[in-house]
């Protein structure tokens, strides 16, 4: 292929453009990032040489070869692995945008540091060479093409690149990098050193540099001609767990996971029996940016006896569990393992069950001995966690008991086991309600009686609390009962005096209910007097097996049919408004004032009016009349 001058997809023109614009700290990532690529690039190699070991070439030794030529200013970054075809370094180096990008210059514009940390997260790692360098300039040679089949692809990170075919004997690539004016600090056998073994002590291979001898003559440190390592090179997880520091721990993960943060906690553990694997898992501070993504395959890398397979191997970890980041290393699956078989093998199944275990376990033992830490995972992550309910039934119980809510006695932090703790003489169910917001849940009128009582009620607020509660019916023998739904029965929290009050003020209404049924007829399933309420004249319920309005509200604004079934009234005769409602004269103005007290009960339990202006023109009436 003769040179050929191609353009930069659009958004990856964006990406050089703030790589090398505004990218000022943490410069030296751009080591690690193509140290890493070119580690990716020799697992690759090992990955695709098991089916066709032609690929070897007879040299079966990987490695990753770091060195400058301080006159030239250079830095290259050389491997032995997979290499690129002429198609791949087009596509790979200057077309294809990943999918992460956009998500990546929205984050790098906000970002105040200008953190170069961040290239890393979002899968761009390659332009981080333009951080340093004026002119990158690739040489590489697929595994298994002809030396005549070299590709050279060069550019200088602004709008276009140049590709042309060169002949190259050696297999992989060489990433050139022409130092910018002003980065020569680079352009030290220390310093590279030292940021190799910050970044790439747990690679699995070697990263070669040449060896340093102290010249008398010179007085100064000279290259030799042999390469040693410049790192430790021996996967963290094979080591045994009493010879790794803390240190070591967090290093580890900040390598796979690009997060600056240190984990949260991490789990380490042999597992032996019918399977044989062990785990490195990590749970992280923060979640990533892409945490609502469905289709995100989690974080937990697939090795084969040390063998690195695959990313992001799904199967492995439940779908709630995809903010888990580390390494599952089998000793039982077979190398040539695909996501496909992953789906279906028992080990796997084994894995998966005995990771979600640890898990579970590890953040048990945080909110059991460092509650203020469980808060802030709780924070993070427990509208994930949430999922598990419906997907993971063996560890309902365990999950249930991770769970933390906001109620009417406390802002956050309340689990199951303290409200049961808390419940009141002869209180049998839990109670909770669901809103679209902490404010509106405190202000629904349901909760009038309760806290007139002093029971305590769950504040729901999440967008998967209604589909949680679709699936948790009860903790420890105690009913999940939601307050907004059929008739309160407050059984043995009433005592029977109240029960008789009640039973006469519900016969003494009947006209009036009567009545409000036919003038309510075609927006009320039903009208009924509660004791559930203190200062609201009336509030709306779903009955029993209905669904309740906020998730039908959350059903609607996504989109989504939800099926249509009308609310009840409940009314309370103690209130002003419904006297006055009662001794209406005039079957006009009773209708008005019916509808008046139907339209605030939609208002106030967080819905909308079908005819607000309906509903303006009533109120003015009762205003002025
Ligand atoms: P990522 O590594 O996250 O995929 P990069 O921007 O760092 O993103 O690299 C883009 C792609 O370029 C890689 O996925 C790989 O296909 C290719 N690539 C980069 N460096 C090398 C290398 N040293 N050898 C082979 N392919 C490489």
């Amino acid at each position: 292929m003769d040179k050929k001058t191609l353009s930069f997809q659009a958004e990856v023109q964006q990406i050089l453009h703030l790589v090398t614009h505004s990218l000022y700290s943490n410069k030296e990532i751009f080591l690690r990032e193509l140290v890493s690529n070119a580690s990716d690039a020799c697992d690759k190699l090992r990955f695709e040489a098991l089916d066709k070991p032609e690929l070897w070439e007879d040299q079966p030794e990987l490695n990753v070869r770091v060195f400058f030529n301080a006159e030239a200013k250079t830095i290259t970054i050389r491997d032995n692995g997979i290499g690129m075809s002429a198609e791949e370094a087009v596509a790979h180096l200057g077309t294809i945008a990943k999918s992460g990008t956009r998500e990546f210059l929205g984050k790098l514009e906000a970002d105040k540091k200008k953190d170069a940390n961040l290239i890393g997260q979002f899968g761009v790692g390659f332009y981080s060479g333009f951080i340093v360098a004026d002119r990158m300039t690739v040489e590489t040679r697929r595994a298994g093409a002809a030396p005549a089949e070299g590709v050279r692809w060069s550019s200088t990170g602004t709008g276009d690149f140049e590709v042309e075919t060169i002949e190259r004997a050696a297999r992989g690539t060489d990433v050139i990098l022409h130092l910018r004016e002003g980065e020569e600090e680079f352009l030290s056998a220390w310093k590279l050193k030292s940021i190799i073994g910050k970044y790439s002590d747990h690679l699995n291979l070697p990263v070669l540099m040449k060896k340093q001898t102290w010249d008398e003559e010179k007085s100064a440190q000279v290259e030799t001609d042999e390469w040693e390592p410049a790192n430790k090179a021996q996967a963290l997880w094979t080591r045994s767990k009493s010879d790794i520091t803390d240190t070591e721990y967090q290093a580890f993960y900040k390598q796979i996971s690009y997060d600056s943060d240190a984990p949260l906690a991490y789990t380490h553990n042999r597992v032996e029996g019918r399977t044989e694997y062990t785990q490195l898992l990590y749970v992280p501070k923060k979640a990533p940016f892409d945490l609502w993504n469905r289709d995100k395959r989690g974080g937990v890398k697939l090795y084969v006896k040390r063998v690195f397979i695959m990313d992001d191997a799904e199967a492995l970890m439940p779908v709630y569990l995809r903010f888990v980041k580390g390494v599952i290393d089998s000793a039982d699956l077979p190398l040539n393992v695909s996501r496909e078989l992953l789906q279906e093998s028992r080990d796997v199944k084994a894995i998966r069950e005995g990771s979600t275990k640890k898990v579970l376990g590890m953040l048990e033992d945080v909110a059991e001995n460092q509650k203020e830490v469980y808060a802030e995972f709780w924070a993070q992550f427990g509208t994930v966690l949430k999922e598990g309910i419906g997907e993971d039934h063996n560890n309902r119980e365990r999950l249930a008991k991770l769970f933390r809510f906001a109620s009417t006695h406390a802002d956050s932090g309340v689990s199951f086991a303290d409200y049961v703790g808390r419940m009141k003489e002869g209180q049998d169910a839990i109670y909770v309600i669901t809103a679209d917001s902490l404010s509106a849940a405190r202000s629904s009128p349901q909760l009038e009686i309760f806290r007139k009582k002093g029971i305590e009620v769950l504040l729901l607020t999440d967008r998967v609390d209604e589909w949680m509660l679709s699936h948790l019916y009860e903790f420890d023998g105690h009913s999940l009962t939601s307050v907004a739904k059929g008739a309160v029965d407050l059984g043995q929290l009433q005592d029977e005096e109240e029960k008789k009050q009640a039973e006469a003020a519900a016969e003494a209404a009947k006209p009036l209910v009567e009545r409000l049924k036919k003038s309510l007829a075609e927006r009320a399933k039903d009208v009924r007097v509660t004791t559930r309420l203190v200062d609201s004249p009336a509030c709306i319920v779903a009955d029993e097996g209905d669904m309740s309005g906020h998730l039908a509200r959350m059903l609607k604004a996504a989109g989504q049919d939800a099926p249509k079934s009308l609310p009840i009234l409940e009314i309370n005769t103690e209130h002003a408004l419904v006297k006055k409602l009662d001794s209406a004269e005039g079957s006009e103005r009773f209708d008005d004032l019916a509808n008046i007290v139907f339209d605030q009960a939609v208002l106030a339990e967080g819905g909308v009016l079908e005819d607000p202006a309906a509903y303006v023109r009533r109120v003015n009436a009762l205003l002025v009349g």
